[in-house]
């Protein structure tokens, strides 16, 4: 059986990570794995905002990073 994150449509990272085709290796051990243990996911399942460049893996984005390294909460 496939795992994946409830959250995917709409998931500013999951929709970088596409569209850049990059960051793999998150999205296989997040989005499409152990999502439960993903940063935004749990904040977004506890009802809490997700902060604008949280990473799956709880990095924050650099301030000042290129376009599309930081997301929108999802
Ligand atoms: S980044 Fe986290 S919340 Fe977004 S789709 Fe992947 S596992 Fe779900």
């Amino acid at each position: 059986m496939v795992r994946e994150c409830p959250y995917l449509a709409g998931c500013p990272f999951y929709e970088f990570a596409k569209l850049k085709g990059t960051k793999r290796a998150l999205v296989a051990a997040f989005c499409k794995g152990t999502y439960e243990t993903c940063a935004r996911y749990k904040l977004r399942s506890t009802g809490q905002p997700v902060p604008k460049g949280l990473w799956p893996d709880g990095e924050m984005a650099q301030e000042g990073a290129a376009a599309g390294e930081s997301f929108a909460s999802v």
